[in-house]
């Protein structure tokens, strides 16, 4: 039975079995989510309910936070009852939203003032990856926190790597999403012109997916797409969240991305439908939109 305990704030696609595999991994577990339905499932395998982030932390070793956007970190940790206001010195802080790499540094400050540690933990692998907990996880921090806190890592991911200092985790994050970005572009593209051509899209799939142009993308999202399945795994809003943080990177640090702005654009077309909830495979959609006959 692992010794230490720990905390999950938000109960998300991604929270929710990242927590699960927490409890299955051994690890004594107290959870805390705005909506406090999305906590029943875990609390009835045995997770303690506790009623804001503050008590989660007063009830943790090491506490975890997935909610949205950077607003939402600084809520939840910096706010009223939040996790800055329950963690004691030797608490450990892990953040595995996807924020502002600026944000997360100056968050991480803030902890280190009252001797908490904090690593920025993002994570990737989709809600497939959270529920089998394959995840890749990026962290930034210090190195003995890292330490410390791998075998809480370790029950909810498979590739975990150090990557820098505070706020790195963020920014390899970025890098992940401008290739996963660009990845779902091409696959929508990918399957626009087989339908335009009239051929199977789903055996155009079964062979590129396994060439030198298969993908994470191609392989999960693909089939999605074909069967127009937009259920979200990810959704449209939070991809569009995650492209914001890049081309704001990408503007502070005046580097062009040109790829990833394109990629925006187009998921605009979407939130400008009504359809920021949708999972990200809908970009095929968009296409067919932007296309002739409006075939969507
Ligand atoms: P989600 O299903 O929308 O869950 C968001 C969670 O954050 C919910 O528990 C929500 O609470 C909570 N939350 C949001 N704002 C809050 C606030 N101001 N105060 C308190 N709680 C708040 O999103 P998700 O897909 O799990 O994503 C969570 C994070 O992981 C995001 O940063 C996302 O970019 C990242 N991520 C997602 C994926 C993916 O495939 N889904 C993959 C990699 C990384 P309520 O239940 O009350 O709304």
């Amino acid at each position: 039975m692992p010794n230490e305990r720990v905390g999950f704030v938000g109960l998300g696609i991604m929270g929710e079995p990242m927590a699960g595999n927490l409890l299955k991994a051994g690890f004594s577990l107290t959870v805390w989510n705005r909506t406090p339905s999305k906590a029943d499932a875990l609390v009835a395998e045995g997770a303690a309910l506790a009623s804001n982030p503050a008590a989660v932390a007063a009830a943790s070793d090491i506490v975890i936070s997935c909610v949205s956007d950077s607003p939402d970190v600084e809520a939840v940790a910096l706010g009223t009852d939040g996790i800055l206001e329950g963690a004691r010195a030797g608490t450990i802080y892990i953040d595995c939203s996807t924020i502002s790499p600026a944000v997360a540094r100056t968050i991480a400050e803030r902890f280190r003032a009252k001797g908490v540690g904090m690593l920025d933990a993002p994570i990737s692998g989709g809600d497939i990856g959270a529920k089998a907990g394959t995840l890749a996880i990026m962290v930034g921090g210090d190195v003995a926190d890292f330490e410390r806190c791998t075998p809480v890592l370790e029950a909810m991911g498979k590739t975990i790597v150090h990557v820098g200092p505070s706020g790195s985790g963020q920014v390899v994050k970025l890098c992940n999403q401008i290739a996963g970005g660009l990845n779902l572009m091409a696959m929508a593209e990918a399957i626009t012109l087989c339908r335009s051509a009239g051929v199977d899209a789903a055996r155009m799939l079964e062979v590129v997916s396994s060439g030198a142009a298969g993908s994470w993308m191609l392989t999960n999202l693909g089939p999605r797409a074909v069967n127009r399945d937009y259920a979200p795994g990810f959704m449209v809003d939070l991809m569009q969240k995650d492209l914001r943080l890049v081309l704001e990177a990408a503007e502070e640090l005046q580097t062009p991305l040109p790829g990833s702005a394109l990629v925006q654009q187009v998921f605009r077309v979407l939130q400008a439908r009504g359809r920021g909830g949708d999972g990200t495979q809908a970009i095929v959609d968009a296409l067919s939109l932007l296309g002739p006959g409006n075939q969507s």
